[in-house]
């Protein structure tokens, strides 16, 4: 009986294990098809001061709409390109699609900072600072609006590699976020030696705050942390009303989330910022 049992388990697993399988090889080729043929675009979601309500720069987000599979989220294919290698050439065509945006919004005299997230497979590259340096230099872009956002685990991952890494970073210019801060396993003396600008809590934090007490005792400690290490905290997947308000109440900077704006298309974000104006407060 319990044989049986065994035997039927087994083969739900293998069924499941194939099942990804085909699914990964197959979002891997398409994928690699999009890349080569411009299936990928980005989307950028405005991050607003909690205090003036003022729009003061976007996240770009990867967007895949692939002729047979459809809308692709994210979620779904960035792991999978991080396992087959195709993060690096992904992640090469986010950074420079995102610093030519940014310099055609300088063009239009928009001076947004905009935030690009970053595979730890891109940050471990040994030319990656000098690839950085070279694209702010062909899109004349100030370094201090382009941010890369890390995952907290990356950023902590092997201690003294990734700190050199980030530093190489810092040193042009550009800022540094950790990104769904409050998920991952910080020391807090490897966190105070990072040079990193902004904490960006997990939207888990910030939308159980407001109905679990555990979740608002979280939530003030990472905002008093980060005053404490002089850095700046954005509060990410801000969704309700009570949300924001418990964020700026606590001393949040920075709000991102639905309430405000979804990540558009780069040619809506003019006129996003134009209904922005004094949201937050
Ligand atoms: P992330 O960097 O933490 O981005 C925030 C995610 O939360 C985005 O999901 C965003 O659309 C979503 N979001 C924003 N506001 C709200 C809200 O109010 N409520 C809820 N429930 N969600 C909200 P998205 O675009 O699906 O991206 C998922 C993840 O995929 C990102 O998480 C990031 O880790 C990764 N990703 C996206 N684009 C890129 C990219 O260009 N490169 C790399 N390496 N990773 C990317
Ligand atoms: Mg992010
Ligand atoms: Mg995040
Ligand atoms: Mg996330």
């Amino acid at each position: 009986q319990a044989k049986d049992a065994g035997r039927g388990t087994y083969r739900v697993f293998d069924g499941r294990m194939a099942a990804e399988l085909a699914e990964r090889s197959l979002l891997q080729g398409r994928l690699q098809l999009a890349l080569r043929h411009g299936g990928l675009q980005l989307h950028y979601q405005p991050q607003l001061c909690a205090r003036s309500g003022r729009v003061l720069g976007v996240e770009a987000l990867a967007r895949w709409q692939d002729a047979q599979l459809g809308m692709v989220s994210p979620a779904r294919f960035i792991p999978v390109a991080e396992r087959c290698g195709l993060i690096l050439p992904l992640g090469d065509w986010v950074l420079n699609e995102a610093c030519r945006q940014l310099r055609s919004w300088l063009d239009q005299g928009l001076a947004l900072r905009v935030a690009v997230n970053v595979s730890a497979h891109q940050l471990r590259l040994p030319r990656f600072a000098s690839h950085l340096a070279e694209l702010l230099q062909q899109w004349r872009i100030p370094p201090a609006l382009l941010e890369l956002e890390i995952t907290e685990s990356v950023a902590m991952g092997d201690g003294l590699q990734a700190k050199a890494l980030l530093e190489e970073v810092a040193r042009l210019g550009v800022q540094l976020a950790l990104d769904d801060f409050g998920m991952g396993h910080s020391s807090l003396g490897q966190l105070r030696d990072l040079p990193v600008h902004r904490i960006k809590m997990d939207r888990s934090f910030v939308q159980g705050a407001c109905t679990h007490a555990r979740d608002a005792v979280l939530t003030r400690a990472v905002i008093g942390l980060t005053k404490t290490l002089g850095m700046r905290v954005v509060g990410e997947g801000v969704e309700t009303d009570a949300q924001r308000r418990f964020l700026q109440a606590e001393g949040c900077d920075e709000l991102q989330g639905w309430l405000f704006a979804p990540a558009v298309a780069a040619a809506h974000i003019p006129q996003l910022l134009q209904t922005l104006v004094g949201a937050a407060p």
